[in-house]
């Protein structure tokens, strides 16, 4: 034993977020209130160079984000810039600003993998949760150029009250679709979403609901479709290995250049996040106090310090603890062994008849 510390592996996926500018208004979108306004974006120079840093420093996979990347007039740049740095391209959409010759490029440029997201399977409905009229059907359109492209096609859909017990028309709508996965999230109180939690806040019955209707689904379409959970961690005993472990598979780079080991950490004061047009990326991932702060398991207080969970969930979300507890050194209170469990369970005392008006998501907040 020499007590050296093990060295930083690189992270494996970068989420970059190359716009806040979304044409759609989703009450539940986990973008931070203060949304980074176009002036302030990262350049098509500067995006190509963190590319390259990407690849450089191992990175195998970069998501293109936002808001909506289409918003972005020089994606199929960044697009082309972030393949010849050898990064895995997947696209993640509302698919509002694509068109077919658009999406044409972006394939011969390389694109492997686009996401699609879906507000709902009715049009009047999802477009109320789009806030965007039309949208619905442009989605459909989309979805039905990606597979004419014979690109591969993950449906997205965020989960909460006003949709979840569509859940089963939501699966059949990926099938039909022609996707190979879906990704049912419910939704995260971060962000915008935490404004409308009174009006997206699923009940405990239809959270289990959903899970059931997920196990069957992924039993009756086993070989077709591939389904990715996210469950509701309010209603569970354990929180989710966030972000699969802080500064450790992955890192996200915010419009203006910040790096952050979570799209939410904002809410942790405490930390300071660098940004790349300060510092290379690679340094920011293994020598920066931000991404080391919550590394590994030294960190932890009780119950988790000693808890042989730890190194499956690493505590949980630091940004939950931090919502809640106020430490984001806190045991996530997800967790039924925090003291604060209660604390997140008073916030599920929603009435099943309350208000489902929504505050949508705005650029100027
Ligand atoms: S959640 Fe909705 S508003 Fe937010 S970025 Fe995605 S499509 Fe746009
Ligand atoms: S005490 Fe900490 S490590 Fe243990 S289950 Fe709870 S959050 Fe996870």
């Amino acid at each position: 034993m020499t007590g050296a510390p093990s060295p930083i592996a690189p992270p494996m996926a970068m989420l970059a977020e190359l716009t806040h500018r979304c044409p759609l208004s989703c009450p539940y979108c986990s973008n931070p209130l203060e949304l980074t306004k176009r002036d302030a974006e990262l350049s098509t120079e500067e995006w190509c160079d963190i590319f390259r840093q990407a690849g450089a420093l191992g990175v195998l996979h970069v998501h293109l984000s936002g808001g909506e990347p289409a918003s972005r007039r020089d994606l199929e740049t960044l697009v082309t810039a972030a393949r010849d740095a050898g990064l895995y391209t997947n696209l993640i959409t509302s698919g509002i600003g694509l068109t077919a010759a658009r999406l044409k490029k972006l394939a011969d440029r390389g694109l492997d993998h686009v996401q699609l997201s879906i507000q709902g399977t009715e049009q009047e409905s999802a477009d109320r949760f789009g806030g965007y009229k039309g949208g619905h059907t442009r989605k459909l359109e989309v979805a039905q150029w990606v597979a004419e492209l014979g690109l591969p096609l993950t449906i997205n859909a965020v989960m909460h009250r006003q949709n979840i017990d569509r859940l089963e028309h939501t699966i059949d709508t990926a099938v039909a679709l022609g996707a190979r996965r879906l990704e049912v999230a419910t939704v995260q109180f971060q962000g915008w979403a935490a404004k409308n939690r009174t009006a997206l806040l699923p009940t405990r019955a239809q959270v289990e609901a959903a899970t059931r209707t997920v196990e069957a689904a992924r039993e009756r379409l086993a070989g077709t479709l591939v389904i990715d959970y996210v469950p509701a961690d309010y209603y569970a005993r354990f929180p989710k290995p966030c972000m699969g472990g802080w500064g450790k598979v992955g890192l996200v780079v915010t419009p203006s250049g910040e790096v952050k080991p979570c799209h939410a950490a904002d809410i942790i004061k405490t930390l300071d996040f660098q940004s790349v047009r300060d510092a290379a990326l690679a340094d920011i991932w293994r020598e920066s106090p931000a991404f080391n702060a919550f590394r590994g398991i030294d960190w932890m207080q009780e119950p988790c310090r000693t808890c042989d969970r730890r190194e499956l969930d690493f505590g949980g979300c630091r940004c939950q603890a931090m919502a809640i507890a106020g430490d984001a050194a806190a045991t996530d209170p997800a967790c039924e062994k925090s003291p604060l469990h209660a604390r997140l369970q008073d916030l599920t005392q929603i009435a099943e008849d309350a208000p489902t008006d929504f505050v949508y998501r705005t650029l100027n907040g």
